[in-house]
């Protein structure tokens, strides 16, 4: 059987983040449409699975990701819905990781043992940044002690799995400024990391002011220095740099993150969510597709529970499914995909493993000569069957990766 995770987006927030470019909208909680979305999101499922059929029972699950927006604005018995109808129809390995991302303003002891009530196994906390003028800076809503009381809370519920991100690289923030904080959270528990620079996108509002150049931006080198930092201090607490952005206690990985690095298929259902499945059980000559649900919630709400099932991930009339695009990928998109991904873990890209399961060759004679570029270049190890980027060049990693495509 091979192996899936399932991703659900919730989309709405409290406030929406200046830097923020994923699918959120600002609510009042009494505005947050619990019990529709749960509704919504158990038909979209529901019209899934007939969808797909049989391949649903030939995946084995190890994982849920509850993903946003902020999923602690979820009604516990709402979110509790649509996690017992996943476990009725789906076969989950025992240990199944179920995550749900939290805000530490919407994070109580009480919601946490409450999500711990409905099998909820891990929390990925939204901490940011443990100095008050960074909140601020970055729109956020608690402030460094709310922060440490979510995660005080999370842990008196019993949460021995606990997550938390940081953003680094802040404009005229120290390199090694991020040290104390990640220490911080480390004290207070936290068994994984994950650790992000901040990036200006367009559209969001740190975006407009950095085309008008009303935004202080952190330059290229001290964003590196403050990765470097960042890299020594969290290892040399006992945790491993296992992703370009994660650290984690040995064994504390997420593996549903892992599973999207590793190219397994992702069920996804909700607003705006991305999903990826392999549709060659269903005699699809692609090997697999990628599909993108609708991003309005009132839209997506409204076409979800319409949805016909069984119709397919994008139909002609498409009044009869919540898919808004589809993109087929075939074997050799699969591959780069799969090579950008993989170079992003400390293990690397374990190329017998991927050319097996996409029944496609890996090493062509042009990969064959790019590879032998890179490694003499220091910029790629080859080791048995991987491909591996050292962890001095892992900012050079994406470029690295475009090398062999
Ligand atoms: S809380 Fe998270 S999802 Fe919501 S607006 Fe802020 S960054 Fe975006």
């Amino acid at each position: 059987m091979r192996e899936a995770t399932v991703y659900i987006h919730f989309p709405w927030c409290l406030e929406k983040c200046p830097y923020c470019d994923f699918v959120s909208y600002k609510a009042e909680r009494p505005a947050i449409p619990s019990e529709a979305y749960a509704d919504a999101v158990i038909a979209e499922f529901d019209a899934r699975a007939a969808t797909i059929g049989e391949g649903l029972d030939e995946r084995r699950f190890i994982s849920i990701f509850v993903g946003g927006g902020t999923p602690s604005l979820w009604a516990i018995e709402s979110l509790g819905r649509v996690l017992n109808r996943l476990r009725e129809r789906l076969t989950f390995v025992a240990d199944a990781e179920v995550t749900v991302e939290c805000n530490p303003s919407s994070l109580t002891e009480d919601h946490a043992r409450a999500l711990r009530s409905i099998g909820v196994n891990r929390l990925s906390v939204g901490v940011q940044s443990l100095d008050d003028n960074e909140l601020r800076f970055l729109g956020r809503l608690h402030d460094a002690q709310g922060a440490i009381d979510a995660l005080d809370a999370a842990r008196a519920a019993g949460f021995s799995r606990l997550s938390g991100d940081l953003i680094y690289a802040l404009p005229s923030q120290a390199h090694d400024a991020s040290l104390p904080m990640a220490g911080r959270l480390l004290d207070l528990g936290l068994t994984h990391l994950s650790a992000y620079q901040l990036t200006i996108e367009p559209g969001t509002r740190f975006g407009e002011l950095a085309k008008r150049g009303r935004l202080p931006l952190a330059d290229e080198g001290a964003s590196a220095d403050a990765f470097l930092a960042l890299d020594a201090f969290v290892e040399s607490r006992g945790l491993r740099h296992y992703e370009v952005s994660n650290f984690a206690v040995p064994g504390q990985e997420s593996r549903h993150n892992v599973g999207y690095w590793r190219g397994l298929e992702y069920l996804a259902l909700g607003c705006g969510a991305y999903g990826y499945w392999r549709m060659e059980a269903q005699g699809n000559p692609s090997h697999g597709l990628r599909y993108r649900n609708e991003v309005i919630a009132e839209k997506y709400m409204h076409s979800a529970r319409t949805m016909v099932p069984g119709v397919p991930f994008i139909d002609d009339d498409s009044a009869r499914t919540t898919t808004v695009s589809v993109e087929a990928l075939d074997g050799e998109t699969l591959v780069k995909e799969r090579i950008m991904l993989g170079l992003r873990l400390a293990d690397g890209f374990d190329v017998t493993a991927a050319a097996q399961d996409l029944c496609v060759p890996i090493v062509t004679r042009e990969r064959e000569r790019a590879v032998a570029k890179m490694v003499s270049r220091g910029r790629l190890v080859e080791e048995d069957s991987r491909w591996r980027v050292p962890k001095d060049k892992w900012l050079l990693v994406d470029g690295t990766a475009a090398e062999l495509f």
